[in-house]
């Protein structure tokens, strides 16, 4: 930390995450990680002092994601059930990844339920390589899940990805997604996106690690419920460089787990 970052995380130690972050949010990339304070010291342009920090919450957050999940203690915790329906997709390419989400998202009734709360999904992107280690062990690729609870209260679901069998709708995905790396474009189409064939067999009562984080992206929001399961899904290697002809290495540094403790349901 410089003092110039040690001067703003005092100025912003009060600073809630939904703070002003609205049309204006500045742009960010990868590479931005490795400057001092990394996409906490992107200033906003027309917000005064202190909120011209817009990603602020990515530099002082202490419940930051990703994170090396190797320190974990079995613990009975909320279990986690998919219903997700069948979507016509909308192949969105973010400008930071590839991505599939309902092309009607109001009108998608696919649940995420953790407990007794039921989350909507509302979309699933890629990362490459893997953004949450296992045991040390940086996979290929990770995708996420991202599921709403309607209050602001997200779930994400990770799935580590290593080569192996093609993967069906990751295909769809490299297929129908506009190639302009950089550029946010949709792509609403008839398509028919399976979620649920994404998920290993018994996904929902597998084996998997669970912790309070972040968005792992600016504005980098904490309060996002974590699960990210041990058992991997696979793509082909040719589905592996097709996805990272749209991004190679969007993927955001591990985060320090400041007494976090990561748990396991078996
Ligand atoms: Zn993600």
């Amino acid at each position: 930390m410089s003092l110039k970052n040690n001067l703003f995380a005092l100025a912003l130690s009060t600073m809630i995450w939904h703070s002003p972050v609205h049309a204006d949010e500045p742009s960010w990339n990868y590479a931005d990680q490795d400057q001092p304070g990394g996409w906490g010291a992107i200033e906003g342009a027309e917000t005064p002092p202190p909120y011209n920090y817009p990603y602020a919450e990515c530099a002082i957050g202490e419940k930051q994601t990703p994170v090396e999940i190797g320190n974990v203690r079995k613990t009975p915790v909320n279990g986690v059930t998919f219903n997700w329906q069948p979507f016509r997709a909308d192949f969105y390419n973010t400008g930071y990844a590839i991505q599939a989400q309902p092309v009607a998202p109001d009108a998608y009734s696919g649940t995420t339920k953790v407990g007794r709360d039921s989350y909507r999904l509302v979309q699933a992107h890629l990362h490459s390589p893997s953004e949450h280690t296992l045991n040390g062990k940086r996979y290929d690729a990770e995708m996420h899940f991202v599921n709403d609870r309607g209050d602001g209260g997200l779930t994400v679901v990770g799935l580590m990805i290593e080569l192996g069998r093609p993967n069906e709708q990751v295909q769809l995905m490299l297929d129908n997604t506009v190639n302009t790396p950089g550029s946010p474009t949709h792509n609403p189409t008839r398509i028919v996106f399976e979620p649920k064939k994404l998920l290993p067999r018994g996904t929902g009562s597998g084996k998997f690690f669970t912790y309070s984080g972040s968005l792992t992206t600016p504005p980098c929001t904490e309060g996002v419920n974590w699960y990210v399961y041990e058992k991997p899904i696979t793509i082909s290697s040719g589905q592996l460089s097709a996805l990272k002809a749209f991004y190679d290495g969007n993927y955001r540094y591990l985060q320090q787990l400041n007494g976090r403790q990561l748990m396991t349901n078996k």
